[in-house]
């Protein structure tokens, strides 16, 4: 890694073998950076790499961000961290590790380099939440004994580090306040809801409604996404964030299903689950600061990127060994 040519930046990826990750680092190298990937693929994959590995801009490196890292970059995109409920209840206390000792890590790294750096959050910093839809000025509504605290409350504590590194050290930060993203690449089975359901109908198995299935999320397209996180990198040095960054579409789990029935054709039954505890009962982000502060919103309709994540599904249900190449 040595790029001196003008507009060439070095950029360290944490987590960049997972789904928003590697889609990430597939922009950067594709933008004509040099791009450091660095994931211990706890959840992530190398196969989501095939793209990149053997390019010349491109290098992976095997590494737990909860150990120092000492290399030398322009930029740092935080990514690190098991995100879906299944895979980060498997160990909930690593997942606190990286969240907190990962963000001291790379802010520790921030501050010797100079190197800006953004840090993935997350709408689950608000919680199952009493304001509806969330503006960043929001504090949340989080129980921090319950079983998803362990990711909530690490991704809260990564903030807090990221404005006192901000204040103390003069670290240039940008939070990024991710609301569920969807896409190529989810895990099949990390038990996300747009991933378990399109696997379920392709599969003509039935589609599993947790609770009343009357619970909203707001889905946004990985390639949108994707663009919000280097518009923010790039913004101004006045913006820091928090900045909510998502697709206000606003759905019950239930017209989810309903839609991917559709789109698949599918004539999967729904089946009833119980409800997780502390599950959030709605979410919405407030978008108008990142459409101020990065003149950003998404453009991807949930039936254009369903249907391409279904054709993505599609393909890797006929060929299953792709995704198990590591
Ligand atoms: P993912 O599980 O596909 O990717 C996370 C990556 O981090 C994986 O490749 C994993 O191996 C790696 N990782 C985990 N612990 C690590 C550690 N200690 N050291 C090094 N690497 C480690 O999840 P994703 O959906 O791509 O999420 C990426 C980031 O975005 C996460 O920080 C997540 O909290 C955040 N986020 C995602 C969503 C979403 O809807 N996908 C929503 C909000 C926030
Ligand atoms: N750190 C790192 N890479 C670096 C610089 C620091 O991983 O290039 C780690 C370092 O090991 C420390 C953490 O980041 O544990 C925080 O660094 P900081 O300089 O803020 O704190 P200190 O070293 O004074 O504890
Ligand atoms: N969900 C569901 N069936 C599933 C998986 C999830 O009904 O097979 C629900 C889940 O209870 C939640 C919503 O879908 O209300 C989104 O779940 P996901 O785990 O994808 O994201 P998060 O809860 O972290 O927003």
């Amino acid at each position: 890694m040595g790029a001196m040519n003008k507009g060439v930046k070095r950029i360290l990826v944490t987590g960049g073998a997972g789904f928003l990750g590697s889609h990430l680092c597939d922009r950067l190298v594709a933008d004509g950076h040099e791009v450091l990937c660095v994931d211990n693929l706890f959840t992530g994959s190398k196969s989501n790499l095939t793209g990149l590995l053997g390019r010349d801009r491109f290098e992976f490196m095997r590494h737990d961000v909860t150990i120092p890292l000492y290399v030398e970059v322009d930029e740092i995109y935080n990514l690190a961290c098991p995100a879906s409920p299944l895979q980060y209840s498997i160990n909930p206390v690593q997942t606190t590790k990286t969240s907190v000792h990962g963000a001291i890590n790379m802010l520790g790294l921030a501050k010797r380099t100079g190197a800006k750096i953004l840090q993935a959050s997350t709408s689950e910093v608000y919680g199952d939440p009493d304001v509806h839809p969330q503006p960043e000025e929001y504090w949340g509504h989080v129980n921090p004994i319950g079983p998803r605290a362990c990711y909530d409350e690490g991704k809260r504590c990564a903030e807090t580090l990221f404005f006192d590194y901000h204040r103390e050290g003069s670290v240039r930060i940008k939070v990024a306040r991710i609301f569920n993203t969807y896409g190529p690449r989810m895990d099949p089975a990390d038990g996300r809801v747009v991933s378990n359901f399109i696997m379920q109908a392709l599969a003509g198995q039935p589609i599993t409604i947790y609770g009343d299935g009357q619970q909203t999320r707001s889905f946004c397209y990985v390639d949108d996404l994707v663009d919000g996180l280097v518009r923010l990198m790039d913004s101004g040095e006045a913006v820091t964030g928090p900045i909510n960054i998502g697709n206000p579409g606003e759905f019950t789990i239930l017209e989810l299903a309903e839609t991917i029935l559709q789109l698949t054709g599918s004539r999967s039954p729904l089946v009833r689950k119980p409800l997780p505890m502390d599950d959030p009962r709605q979410r919405r982000p407030d978008i108008r600061r990142a459409q101020a502060d990065l003149d950003w919103a998404p453009s991807v309709t949930l039936t254009e990127g369903l249907k391409r994540t279904i054709d993505y599904f599609a393909a890797l249900a006929a060929a299953p060994e792709v995704r198990r190449i590591v």
